[in-house]
């Protein structure tokens, strides 16, 4: 091979246009009938891909599967500068899950040959799950990495910069590797006049399965690892009494007797685990993240979720963590969960690893402990190891849950569908082991226990130190008592950079919704909902914010919530506290009066 890329294949994927989606009768999406456009996210991986091109010359060919409706709004994607676009499609792949979603991608990319490099966008707007391209890499034998937010290519090699929630990491890899793109890497260009005139005389080249050649009982439903079981509303875990207030005077008054009453609650727990003794059959594994010697609060959230699964179906928990520092204290917080065995595998560092050979000591290690279910956080390290783990065992992964439980022999993995306006139930099927990634909520839970844990330290077949770490994001931390969310009801940019400016100022924590993280006026590390950040302050204040379901799940454990809004009827009304029904500007004014001088 030249000193020089040749060949980048970009993943994209077309989406349904609207947020409430259409559903089939078999609880998939209805591509026939929703509208449909490029998935946002994957018009910064083209533009990554033609970037590099540019830069060291080469092929960027798309790669995209779909229906035969999804050639038009492909076509479009000519006038960028793209040399290739393939559709996959055939009926066979309709209904397909994300793992046989990326086995038929990585069939093509076989097929295509001498790929170098796939960039894909970080998430999709529909599904948000982010496996598909960890999940295809792991198929490929190949390297993946998540969120990349630089990346240069020199001598057959790739040096990129990756964002997790606490550090930015440096890495250089050999390639072949898949990379998904944070939307932070680049601006992507708009066609040109001369582009648009090339993309009509272009066609979009269709592969069916006659290309592809892969066995029908591995396609669509039927090949699945994943299945829908049903479907069911959202509900809200707290009801509150919502007051509406208009008058400025009256908003002033209430505003300060809130503030002054509602920082430093105390905590409320609400659901007992109950340990089992001994070692049961079945058992549930959690990988805990360990960051600077000490379990993260997002993975002790996961084992105490697993602890309360447990429960119910009679089974053990057994954690995986890397090397611990204070041992003593950090079993004692797993042992209140009723976690019986701790593996501890001998890595200082975990983000600074091999994701293969991560993967590699998780599977060693479940090959022994043999669970049903494996639990990772749905934290940017679990959601780039997990898929990877799923698609290495051949097991399907549910993404994202905001819940699981046991029901009918079952674990019933719970997540949100069909633009958040419903709850999926998703069970595990054809797999080795059922793998879910849960989204930390804030939930108290009594953990009282204390009995005996055993820790077994693991050798690893992690080589060598992958990477260094180049920023701390510690400033990512919102989480404050007091934490101003900021929406689309925020017409201009200089009112949120004076609420940006009262939170430096006074310590609160600043945060938006994915609208304004979309629109690039606040960073993605500081979007809150279901594909951001849970906070749980003792006063959330949203302005100018709707209240969708997928914002809603990161708040609604806040000890009071105040919604600034020009509609009182707005869905956020139904877990507020109180309502200040005036314009958002006004009511910033307001703030920086009380909160600045
Ligand atoms: C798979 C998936 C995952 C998602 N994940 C997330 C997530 O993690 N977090 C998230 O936030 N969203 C997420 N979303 C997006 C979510 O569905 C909503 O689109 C988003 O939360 C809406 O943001 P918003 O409330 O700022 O905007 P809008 O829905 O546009 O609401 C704006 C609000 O401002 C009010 N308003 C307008 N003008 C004024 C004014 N002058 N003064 C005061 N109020 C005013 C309006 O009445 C309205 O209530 C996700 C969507 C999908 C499909």
């Amino acid at each position: 091979m030249e000193d020089k890329i040749v060949r980048i294949v970009v993943l994209v994927k077309i989406v349904p246009k609207q947020t409430t989606l259409p559903m089939s009768s078999d609880y998939t999406v209805d591509r026939n009938i929703a509208t449909s456009s490029i998935n946002p996210n994957d018009y910064h991986a083209i533009e990554e891909a033609l970037r590099l091109k540019e830069k060291n010359g080469g092929e960027v060919i798309v790669l995209s599967l779909g229906n035969i409706s999804c050639k038009t709004v492909l076509k479009d994607v000519y006038a960028l500068g793209v040399d290739r676009i393939i559709l996959l499609s055939d009926s066979i792949f309709k209904g397909s899950d994300t793992f046989v979603t990326s086995s038929i991608l990585a069939e093509a990319i076989n097929k295509i040959g001498n790929v170098d490099m796939v960039v894909a966008g970080k998430k999709s707007s529909d599904g948000s799950t982010s496996q598909v391209p960890n999940e295809v890499a792991a198929l490929l034998g190949w390297n993946s990495a998540n969120n990349i937010i630089a990346c240069e290519t020199f001598q057959n090699k790739v040096q990129y910069e990756e964002r997790y929630e606490k550090y930015d990491i440096k890495r250089q890899y050999d390639l072949p590797i898949i990379l998904s793109v944070s939307s932070e890497i680049n601006v992507p260009r708009l066609p040109s006049i001369e582009g648009l005139l090339k993309a009509t005389k272009k066609e979009v080249l269709i592969w069916d399965n006659c290309d592809l050649e892969i066995s029908k009982e591995y396609c669509g439903i039927n090949g699945s690892k994943t299945q829908v079981a049903g479907v069911e509303n959202v509900t809200y875990s707290l009801q509150r009494e919502m007051k509406v207030i208009t008058e400025r005077k009256q908003i002033v008054e209430s505003y300060r007797e809130l503030r002054r009453s509602n920082v430093d609650r105390g905590v409320n727990c609400e659901n007992k685990i109950e340990v089992i003794n001994d070692l049961t059959d079945k058992k549930i594994l959690v990988f805990c993240e360990v960051n600077d010697g000490k379990i993260s609060n997002e993975s002790l959230y996961v084992v105490k979720k697993a602890a309360l699964v447990a429960k119910k179906n009679d089974s053990s928990v057994v954690t995986i963590s890397s090397k611990l520092e204070n041992k003593k204290e950090q079993l004692k917080e797993l042992s209140k969960c009723g976690v019986k065995i701790n593996y501890e595998i001998e890595i200082d560092n975990i983000y600074l690893c091999d994701k293969g050979e991560i993967c590699r000591d998780i599977s060693q290690i479940a090959a022994g402990v043999e669970p049903e279910l494996i639990l990772f956080a749905s934290t940017q390290l679990g959601m780039n190891i997990a898929p990877y783990f799923a698609a290495m065992n051949q097991s399907g992964l549910t993404a994202e849950c905001i819940d699981i439980d046991y029901v009918d022999d079952n674990y019933l993995q719970r997540r949100p569908a069909f633009g958040g306006r419903l709850i999926a139930n998703i069970f595990t099927k054809n797999s080795k082991y059922s793998v879910a990634t849960i989204k930390p909520y804030v939930e108290q839970m009594d953990t009282t226990y204390i009995g005996e844990i055993e820790n077994k330290v693991i050798c690893s077949n992690v080589s060598k130190k992958q990477g260094e770490i180049i920023n701390n994001n510690q400033k990512y931390e919102i989480d404050q008592s007091i934490v101003i969310g900021c929406g689309n009801g925020i017409h201009r940019q200089e009112f949120l950079e004076l609420v940006k400016e009262i939170c430096m100022k006074k310590q609160y924590g600043f945060c938006a919704t994915r609208e304004l993280v979309d629109k690039g006026w606040v960073d993605t590390n500081r979007q809150v909902g279901l594909t951001g950040q849970v906070i749980s302050p003792d006063i959330y204040i949203a302005i100018g914010i709707s209240g969708a379901y997928e914002h809603i799940v990161g708040i609604e454990q806040s000890n009071v919530i105040i919604s600034v809004n020009t509609n009182a009827t707005e869905p956020i009304s139904k877990v507020s506290d109180v309502i200040y029904e005036i314009d958002s500007e006004e009511f910033i004014n307001i703030l920086a009066m009380e909160e600045m001088i």
